[in-house]
Formats: structure tokens, sequence, C-alpha cells
């Protein structure tokens, strides 16, 4: 006899998931702090622009040989 209990229903689904992790979450903004700082980290990062060499060094002229 193997009767399989019915997984009760998890209230887990009832909290609004971090749509960055995916956890269930309890903040009102509806994801974990850290993971909102992470997310606009990576975003800031994604927008700055690449790094500029530097114009003084670029702009040394060559030792003539
Ligand atoms: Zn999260």
């Amino acid at each position: 006899m193997s009767e399989k209990k019915p997984v009760p229903p998890s209230t887990v689904s009832q909290r609004p998931r971090c749509p960055v992790c995916g956890q269930p979450t309890y903040s009102r903004g509806g994801a974990h702090p850290q993971c909102m700082r992470a997310s606009n980290d990576r975003l800031l990062r994604a927008a700055m622009p690449p790094p500029t060499p530097d114009p003084v060094s670029a702009a040394r002229p060559v030792p003539p040989p």
C-alpha cells in the first residue's frame, strides 16, 4: 500500500517572488533589497562607458630611433 499524500498547497506561491533570484520575498518592493542593489549595480556598470585610454600617454610622441 503506497498511497501518496497530496502535497498541501504551499503558501510560498502566495508570496511575491524576487525577479532577481526567484526566491519568495517579504519585501514590499517585491524583491530582496540586496538583489535590487546587485541588479542596480549591474545596470549601472553596463550603462557606464568603457574606460578611455589615458590621453597623456596616448598623445606621448614616439621617440625617434
Ligand atoms: Zn532576491
